[in-house]
């Protein structure tokens, strides 16, 4: 029986690099318990290569959760499927990851199975000695972090933030175990289902994982000013994101925060226009490769950190770079 699990993330049956992720973390816990890793992955039809790549990423066992109405991700259903089968297999440590899925589920599976959680972890580690799961995560503001541990009540729950860990390298001589779980009804909670996903997908955007970020604060003035960052991104193939600021005015949505309270991010490009630099956004973007600032303030935070600092105003230097993108492009203007 496997005690440390990490849940596997999949979108139309293709995993998640997150889910490579967590079980480097989860690998690493487990051998110094001395116990079995597995990889929990719902959904539909997932074709048996993935989970041949879960264990080939480090995974013991695989528990295998298929049916049509597992297809997408649906909070109240994907928690009873867990709650069930952590029921049946009690397991000490369950990781997640904190996506808009692991944030949304892991909360709501927490009060059904009646344990704690520690949400956006940065290290994850074992108390010598209790074997209690040491849970590190930053607190008041990112000023100091804090370590909590979860010594009465089992499952240990946590969230990992994506990309704060290299996932291991596949290794084929590798081998583990499939355990197909079968689903019955009354671990479907029907009240919930995905009609579809909206066309406009720029709220569903994956900053996470993308390897060019153009990103807009409050330097932009207003929202309608998102457009140019917008083609910007596009252009370099990459997606936009925010600062706190912007998101809390309303001009583009949550999925595109970085930072503390956002989203972390790793490209290898990151383009900050107009936005300051504060200690909050920075935790979000400090291991990406290569820093951009934009800035008309030549004293800007970000332009500290930044491998290139423009001070110029955003809106004759983003034009600029657009025109040259253009060019580059073959739409020369
Ligand atoms: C607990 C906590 C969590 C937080 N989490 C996050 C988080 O996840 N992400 C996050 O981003 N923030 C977060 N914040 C907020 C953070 O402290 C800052 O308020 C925020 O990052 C500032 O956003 P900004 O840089 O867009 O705005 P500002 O700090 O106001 O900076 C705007 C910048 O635009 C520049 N500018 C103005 N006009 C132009 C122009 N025409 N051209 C070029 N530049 C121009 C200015 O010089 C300035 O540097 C958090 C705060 C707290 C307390």
């Amino acid at each position: 029986m496997s005690f440390v699990w990490t849940i596997a993330e999949q979108h139309d049956g293709k995993l998640r690099d997150v889910s490579f992720e967590l079980l480097a973390r989860g690998r690493k816990l487990a051998d110094k318990l001395g116990t079995k890793l597995a990889s929990v992955l719902i959904g539909d039809k997932v074709g048996e290569q993935a989970m041949e790549e879960l264990i080939r990423r480090g995974a013991d066992e695989v528990y295998s959760i298929q049916d049509p109405r597992l297809a997408n991700f649906v909070c109240e259903s994907y928690a009873r499927v867990l709650t069930r089968v952590i029921k049946t297999y009690q397991p000490s440590i369950i990781l997640a990851a904190a996506t808009s899925s692991g944030r949304t589920l892991m909360p709501y599976l927490a009060i059904k199975v009646t344990a704690g959680l520690t949400a956006d972890c940065t290290e994850l580690d074992i108390e010598e000695g209790t074997g209690n799961l040491l849970q590190t995560r930053p607190a008041i503001g990112g000023n100091i972090m804090a370590t909590i541990k979860t010594p009465d009540h089992r499952p240990q729950m946590a969230t990992v933030r994506p990309k704060s860990s290299r996932p291991l390298p596949a290794d084929a001589s590798r081998s583990g175990k499939i355990i197909a779980v079968p689903v019955t009804d009354d671990m479907i909670d029907g009240r919930a289902t995905v009609v579809g996903y909206r066309k406009d997908a720029t709220d569903f955007v994956n900053v996470e994982e993308a390897d060019i970020v153009v990103a807009g604060g409050k330097g932009l003035k207003k929202g309608d000013n998102f457009t140019m960052i917008r083609t910007l991104a596009d252009s370099f193939g990459g997606v936009v994101g925010a600062s706190r600021e912007a998101v809390d005015r309303g001009w583009i949505g949550y999925p595109h925060q970085i930072g503390l309270s956002g989203k972390t991010i790793s490209p290898k490009l990151y383009i900050g226009v107009g936005i300051s630099g504060s200690i909050q956004h920075l935790a979000g973007i400090k291991t990406s490769e290569i820093i951009v600032s934009v800035n008309s303030d030549p004293d800007a935070s970000l332009h500290k950190v930044a491998d290139f600092g423009i001070v110029g105003d955003a809106f004759q230097v983003v034009p600029e770079i657009q025109r040259r993108m253009d060019r580059r492009n073959g739409g020369a203007k």
